[in-house]
């Protein structure tokens, strides 16, 4: 039997469509929009197309924007001071430095800078560290793995007590994910690039994160039957017959895994569309939150 596939542009409509529903009730009583603000410096192309696509998304919602671009040539002072801006702007309710920073800035110090009622993205050192510890809970969590744990739920997925593999251990993508999964009471299984025989680790995992950024490079056969596999992997491929010469494709042999998985996110299509949508979801959280405080 095939594979159900979970369907994450579908989801995310529906979630972005409840979003505005809530931002023009939030406007309607505040008389005011949620608004996210960005830093970005440098060059690295793809943040740009990133910021793009979400400045249109929260427009989409009703939420403002504002970006402060800055050069590949910004000084540690010039990003702490843009960042300082925002949050003491009262109409900036969420605050989103987009990552690569140029390598000469410090980005943890960048981070922690961002005001911890703003981390819309959940990277500040104490939002990540609330969300390891027993008990605590943070403010906000980072956009893709939250992405990812909303399309389980979708998927009918019993989380707690089941065997997961988070293939990657970025900060921004696969920490934060296996935290998450702890955190809902799975057993977490963490692999990277050292790990030593990743298919005996995938052939017991009931949900499989893959997040290694390596194109097609997960197997069909690696799988437990059954499994749930969220692919958070985008990679560009070659495909000359295309107009734009590649398409993105995930880490999981997509093909080969329909045959022996139970659910499976596509790429595109999947992980891709939740990542903005749970970003615009914390700034209108941001905002509720704020507004209530001055109440
Ligand atoms: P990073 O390059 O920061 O991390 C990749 C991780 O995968 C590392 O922990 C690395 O291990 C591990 N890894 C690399 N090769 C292997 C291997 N052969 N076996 C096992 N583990 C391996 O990437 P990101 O976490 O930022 O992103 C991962 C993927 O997710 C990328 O394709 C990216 O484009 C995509 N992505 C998609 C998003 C979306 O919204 N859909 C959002 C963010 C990312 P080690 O630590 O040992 O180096």
């Amino acid at each position: 039997m095939k594979a159900q596939i979970i369907d994450g542009r579908a989801v995310a409509d529906r979630i972005r469509d409840q979003i505005a529903v809530e931002v023009s009730q939030f406007i309607e009583q505040h008389g005011y929009a949620p608004g996210l603000g960005v830093v970005m410096a440098g060059d690295h192309a793809p943040s740009a197309t990133y910021v793009r696509m979400k400045r249109r998304a929260c427009e989409r919602v009703g939420i403002t924007s504002v970006v402060h671009e800055m050069t590949a040539n910004s000084t540690q002072a010039e990003v702490e001071a843009a960042i300082r801006k925002l949050n003491d702007d009262p109409t900036i309710h969420g605050i989103l430095v987009q990552l690569p920073l140029p390598d000469a800035i410090d980005e943890e110090a960048a981070l922690t800078l961002v005001s911890l009622e703003k981390d819309v993205d959940g990277f500040h050192p104490i939002n990540i560290g609330r969300l390891g510890q027993k008990g605590r809970d943070p403010l906000f969590t980072p956009a893709t793995p939250t992405g990812c744990m909303v399309l389980l739920e979708e998927a009918g997925v019993e989380i707690s007590g089941a065997n997961a593999v988070v293939v990657g251990r970025s900060n921004i993508v696969g920490m934060p994910m296996a935290l998450m999964l702890i955190k809902a009471n799975a057993t977490v299984t963490v692999c990277h690039s050292r790990t030593q025989d990743l298919p005996s680790y995938l052939k017991e995992a009931d949900i499989v994160i893959a997040a290694a950024g390596r194109a097609h490079f997960i197997q069909g056969e690696w799988l437990k039957p059954g499994a749930t596999v969220i692919d958070v992997g985008t990679n560009r491929v070659d495909a000359p017959d295309t107009e734009r010469g590649y398409k993105l494709v995930g880490d999981v042999d997509f093909d080969a895994a329909l045959d022996v998985a139970g659910a499976i996110t596509k790429v595109p299509g999947g992980v891709g569309p939740m990542t903005i949508t749970m970003l615009l979801q914390n700034t209108l959280k941001a905002a509720q939150r704020s507004a209530q405080k001055s109440n």
